[in-house]
């Protein structure tokens, strides 16, 4: 899909809701992600809303009020569920005619102002859910530098396997346990198999890590036994979201021979509130990382023109950690690291187009994480794996060191994209806290 630039992007446009004007804002009126919310601490229906500023447009009520009728009509009523799903299964069409829509209703000079107060919930005030319901979560392992640093802990000469090139790698991930931001994340327990032991142990783990992730959010889907094109791949992505998937390498590193990650990945997935739609992130397209000469080109189905010219997203992610010590002395979060998610070795819909490949039906809100995005450089590692190699060279974070994540230690992830001549827009916070293991 070529990217479409129209009245959405435009840098000039501001919005009556102040907060949306300030430079270092998320949610300018350019971004307009999706999430589902309720007012803190009330029984009333969750409802898909809007970040603006630091305010969620709530998109019932300014339906409610009249404000959302054409073309925008029908997307806008999908919007009265606890639940982005019903948006999702419509279709780009639609999606493009709510954006612009609630681009008109939020820029400055809108009637809907004089209705703020009915609008507009402000983001402090409210409790923010997972923003679909995820039927299944897919997580690739789409990074080469991330792959090879991992690959290299445990075959140092040869760290890529010969499959890496050609497919897309993944493994099927827990739907059950995706958390919304701000959840707490207990430590699991599990078995492990310390290196000079004869037998495994099953006790709480003590290489807890994070992963640093983008996660693409499918709209109608395919149906069984069919599969997707590239192009139509590309039609089919609704938006991007943060995602950690927290990971718990000695449980993984006993289990994972020979069918992949299970429990060392399935206590819990955290996801960001807000989905950046494509729409959204149009100014910020760039072509697919370039692959060395010497690599063998993407078997024909997953290979695109168009994709190769527009299939990378220039996402910058950042993330920090802070210890509870950290935050019991006020001390700011620790930057740990800085990646480009247009690094990537294989494109969302080369992801996408691989997974329907087969004929397995993809269904809206299908969650397809990218796996762990990593540089080159150990400032650009998206896990404490890579970064500490397995705990043997601790990471200093203000007074203390980690090899791997302490109780009460919280992880925050951010995304932003920015380019000349276009507003800059984020992606929020995906943010969680380690407790401590239920008793064995
Ligand atoms: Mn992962």
């Amino acid at each position: 899909m070529i990217p479409t630039i129209d009245e959405t992007h435009d840098p000039a446009r501001r919005s009556w809701v102040d907060s949306a004007n300030q430079p270092a804002s998320d949610f300018p009126i350019q971004n307009l992600p999706y999430g589902v919310f309720r007012r803190a601490g009330s029984a009333e229906p969750a409802r898909v809303g809007v970040a603006i500023g630091t305010m969620i447009l709530d998109v019932s009520a300014a339906t409610r009020l009249g404000y959302l009728s054409g073309d925008a009509a029908v997307p806008a009523l999908a919007c009265a569920a606890p639940a982005l799903n019903g948006l999702l299964a419509l279709g780009r069409p639609a999606w493009r005619a709510l954006r612009v829509a609630l681009g008109r209703l939020l820029a400055a000079g809108s009637n809907a102002e004089r209705d703020a107060s009915q609008l507009l919930v402000p983001m402090v005030d409210a409790d923010l859910l997972v923003p679909a319901h995820v039927g299944d979560y897919t997580d690739f392992y789409a990074s080469i530098h991330h792959a090879t640093n991992v690959g290299r802990m445990f075959r140092p000469d040869n760290p890529l396997l010969p499959n890496y090139k050609y497919v897309p790698i993944g493994y099927h991930g827990r739907a059950s346990s995706i958390v919304p931001s701000d959840t707490g994340v207990r430590r699991p327990v599990g078995q492990r198999k310390p290196p000079d032991a004869a037998v495994p142990v099953f006790e709480p783990s003590r290489a807890l890590d994070y992963e640093c992730e983008v996660g693409a959010v499918i709209g109608p889907g395919n149906a069984l036994g069919e599969s997707l094109t590239m192009r139509d791949a590309s039609a089919q992505l609704f938006g991007l979201c943060l995602v950690n998937d927290w990971s718990a390498r000695d449980i993984q590193s006993w289990e994972y021979q020979p069918l992949g990650p299970f429990l060392s990945k399935s206590f819990a997935t955290t996801v960001a509130p807000w989905i950046v739609t494509m729409e959204a992130l149009a100014p910020y397209r760039v072509p697919a990382a370039a692959r060395p000469p010497e690599d063998p080109r993407p078997l024909p189905y997953l290979d695109d023109t168009e994709d190769q010219a527009y299939g990378g997203v220039d996402i910058t992610l950042e993330v920090s950690l802070r210890t509870r010590s950290m935050r019991e002395k006020g001390i700011a979060p620790h930057r740990v690291s800085r990646a480009r998610f247009a690094d990537m070795y294989w494109t969302t819909a080369q992801m996408i187009t691989h997974h329907a490949s087969n004929g397995c039906n993809l269904r809206p809100a299908d969650l397809l994480a990218s796996g762990t995005i990593s540089g080159t450089t150990r400032d650009s590692l998206g896990c404490l794996l890579e970064i500490t190699k397995r705990g043997a060279e601790p990471l200093r974070v203000g007074d203390e060191t980690r090899g791997f994540l302490e109780d009460g230690d919280e992880v925050t992830i951010r995304g932003e994209c920015e380019r000349d001549g276009y507003a800059r827009i984020g992606f929020g916070e995906c943010r969680g806290r380690v407790l401590s293991a239920s008793k064995v």
